[in-house]
């Protein structure tokens, strides 16, 4: 039988992603319905957002393993921001761009590469057979002084990986999978799923 599980998201870019990085599992990773509308992310955290999409999903494929996910960016010298409103960190509509010059702009005074210290984290939380389970992955960074780059989304084009010297804009999709917050999660998640 083949292994898969719903993803509670509307962004296709995650799902190109976590479908990319479980090719080589075996599993199956299926996109929500499109009449499927999310409720807010009222979370006070990514993981209580994670299970609010995830249980969300759960009432329409009740049968079926299902997956929520939530990620952000966290920057140590604003105090964690923008953390669970990433996505809208510089308002609504929610807009990459604004999102990165708000970034940068807060940033400015930190001269100081060592001052921009920033850390993406993916949590995914899996509902299967009446039981929730938490997973978890983090890269660490730091935001650079201009974008660069232009694959991926987000912060992408901001945020540089040690020792690579590239941004994830700068990297494939291949690369960015090999070692992404996203990456780390989903393969604890599809390690739980193979074991199980
Ligand atoms: P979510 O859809 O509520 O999980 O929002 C996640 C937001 O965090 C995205 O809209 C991006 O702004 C940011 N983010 C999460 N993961 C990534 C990533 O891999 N690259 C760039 N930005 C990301």
């Amino acid at each position: 039988m083949t292994l898969s599980f719903y993803l509670a998201t509307k962004n296709q870019n995650k799902v190109s992603e976590i479908q990319d990085i479980l090719k080589n599992t075996g599993i199956l990773v299926k996109p929500a319905p499109d009449n499927i509308v999310f409720p807010e992310e009222t979370g006070n955290s990514f993981e209580e957002n994670a299970l609010i999409k995830a249980r969300h999903l759960k009432n329409f494929v009740s049968t079926e393993p299902v997956a929520g996910e939530d990620s952000g960016l966290v920057v140590e010298k604003l105090g964690g921001l923008p953390g669970v409103i990433s996505a809208r960190f510089a308002g609504e509509p929610a807009d990459d761009s604004k999102n990165i010059e708000k970034l940068l702009d807060l940033l400015s005074p930190c001269k100081d590469i060592k001052e921009r210290k920033a850390k993406f984290i993916t949590i995914a939380a899996l509902i299967i057979d009446g039981e929730e389970k938490i997973f978890k992955g983090e890269v660490n960074g730091f935001i650079t002084f201009v974008a660069r780059g232009t694959n991926g989304f987000g912060y992408d084009p901001v945020f540089e990986i040690p020792g690579i010297g590239r941004t994830f804009a700068e990297l494939t999709m291949e690369e960015k999978n090999r070692i992404s917050h996203r990456a780390i999660a989903f393969r604890k998640l599809a390690d739980y799923l193979l074991k199980r």
